[in-house]
């Protein structure tokens, strides 16, 4: 017997017709790529929006059909998404800072028929708009007066573009599991794989990251993504804002310490996300000119480990509380975020720090296990570690135009990450399963060893690979890179990290680079190191041979 409740299905655009209706005269703050500090509330976007859908419609736009976006966050990016969205076609957003070739390669692949354009890329894009085969018109997000002259094929710009109709426009009404919006992979490993996001695992996600112990965001809050829209779906905030009916505040191409500031501090921003580089820039500009941050209540921090003096700062110094979150593009991305529970919020001090640098639990809508090379679950006991797997209404079967669907039996999805669950649910994640360091048959975290090393306060980045030894299979070798300026020897770092960690788990040596080479979302890029070091001979390894 079935229910006897509505068909309301779950769309996308459902979600900004809630902000107008109920919350309209909130407003969108965006820094603009022309400059200027731009204003707009969630009715008005709206009507925007529409305007969007009807004008794609007319240039030929149907259901399914991809729009490329290669923009910052800005209320024109946000417009776009549920414009494109409203007339039933997908939302690609492009990563700018991946290579040339992964650009043509994602494009071509997506079949994008048209391209949503920042100023700031037009100059890149036109170098290899002739390989991007599929894309027949390019609308340049800006108006008239600072259109560029473009060798893009019909560009033309955002604001002309959609006052040619009138926004007499209803929304398109389809099946909760119509495609949404796709970002791809950054391929560190072969060619980026599509992610395709339905309406529905859009809406289930947002619901899922509002909750209390998730994002835990109000329409009282004023949310700063700085997270890009073009990084793994925003991390969900550019459909639970309003959803929420939060006041949005958008950064524009602007990401370094003071232009953050300047929006948080004149805007009052209470609620921000973005990965650790941009916390970094922003915790140094505040340092260095005796800054405070009144108004900002919670950080989430993800995307990639980052160390523990960064929750420290921003909690001791600054009274903001840290949210580390787990997540990847497959999951829409949210996996899990660390709040604190009831059985750890007592804790004080470093108690409650060891918590908080764990990944967290998942929120209503994922479920998670680890097991081990066999498939076999392992026990949740926050020691022993495995593959992790994940399971929701918002995480991929399957890649775009790859008919085959990547779940084991139960139906998870293997993240590639490996790490522990304690018995309260809590993720700590130890490492990528291509990175662990297998060694004697035992696993090594290569994270743990980074994150001791990047304690040391002469340390600017360490990576830790997994080099061939003839008796282990394996050992563990520090890269680091010093601080400007400063000395540290092999033997001073090894002695500050001896103690921390299990005996058989220290590095078997270091060695000292000016840079460690990262991917086009910053992080540290393992495949490049191990092909650098694999002729490698650790001390003591000829020995064994
Ligand atoms: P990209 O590599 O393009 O940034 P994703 O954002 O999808 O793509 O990357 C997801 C991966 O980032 C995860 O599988 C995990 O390895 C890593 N990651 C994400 N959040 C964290 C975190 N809080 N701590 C450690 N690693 C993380």
């Amino acid at each position: 017997m079935l229910g006897l409740m509505q068909d309301w299905p779950l769309l996308c655009h459902r979600i900004i017709d809630h902000a107008a209706l109920n919350h309209g005269e909130r407003q969108i703050i965006s820094r603009s790529v022309e400059g200027p500090i731009h204003a707009t509330d969630y009715a008005t976007l709206r009507g925007r929006a529409l305007r969007v859908a009807q004008r794609l419609e007319r240039d030929g736009i149907r259901e399914g059909d991809r729009v490329a976006t290669l923009a910052w966050n800005t209320w024109r990016h946000l417009e776009a998404w549920y414009g494109i969205m409203g007339a039933g076609g997908v939302y690609h957003t492009v990563n700018p800072r991946l290579f040339a070739d992964q650009i043509v390669w994602i494009v071509n692949h997506a079949e994008d028929r048209m391209m949503m354009i920042d100023l700031t890329f037009v100059p890149m894009v036109e170098k290899f708009a002739d390989r991007l085969r599929p894309i027949e018109k390019y609308i340049v997000l800006t108006d008239n007066a600072h259109m560029p002259a473009t060798a893009l094929a019909n560009a033309v710009p955002y604001e002309e573009w959609i006052a040619e109709v009138d926004g007499d426009y209803a929304w398109k009404v389809f099946d909760e599991n119509t495609a949404a919006g796709m970002c791809y992979t950054s391929g560190t490993t072969g060619n980026p794989k599509g992610v395709l996001y339905s309406h529905r695992s859009n809406v289930l996600h947002s619901m899922m990251a509002a909750q209390p112990d998730a994002m835990g965001v109000s329409s009282r809050d004023v949310i700063m993504p700085v997270v890009p829209m073009f990084h793994a779906n925003c991390w969900g905030l550019a459909l639970t804002s309003p959803m929420v009916g939060a006041t949005m505040v958008m950064p524009g191409a602007k990401l370094d310490g003071a232009s953050i500031y300047e929006l948080l501090d004149a805007y009052r921003v209470t609620f921000t996300a973005a990965v650790p580089t941009v916390w970094l820039m922003l915790l140094s500009h505040l340092e260095g000119n005796n800054l405070k941050l009144p108004h900002l209540r919670k950080v989430v921090i993800g995307g990639s480990a980052y160390p523990r003096a960064m929750t420290q700062k921003f909690q001791d110094d600054y009274d903001v509380q840290v949210c580390h979150a787990w997540g990847m593009t497959e999951m829409s991305p949210l996996g899990t975020l660390c709040s604190l529970k009831p059985e750890y919020a007592h804790l004080t001090g470093d108690a409650r720090l060891d918590i908080q640098m764990k990944q967290g639990h998942t929120p209503f809508g994922v479920e998670m296990k680890i097991t081990d090379d066999e498939g076999r679950e392992m026990p949740r006991d926050g020691a022993t570690f495995g593959r992790l797997k994940v399971r929701g209404p918002a995480v991929a079967r399957a890649y775009f135009k790859e008919s085959e669907d990547v779940l084991d039996a139960e139906g998870y999805f293997d993240t590639g990450d490996v790490g522990t669950i304690d018995r309260h649910g809590y993720l700590n994640i130890t490492d990528r399963s291509k990175d662990v360091i297998k060694s004697g048959g035992e696993w090594i975290s290569s994270i743990e060893l980074e994150n001791i090393a990047i304690s040391h306060p002469k340390v600017a980045e360490a990576a830790v690979i997994g080099v061939r030894h003839p008796k282990w299979g394996e050992r563990p070798l520090l890269v680091v890179v010093r601080k400007e300026g400063q000395e540290l020897s092999r033997d001073d770092l090894l002695g500050f990290m001896a103690g921390k960690v299990a005996k058989w788990w220290m590095p078997d040596d270091v060695v000292f680079v000016p840079e460690i080479p990262h991917t086009a979302t910053g992080k540290i890029q393992k495949t490049a190191l191990r092909v650098q070091f694999k002729d490698y001979v650790l001390p003591g390894a000829a020995a064994a041979e």
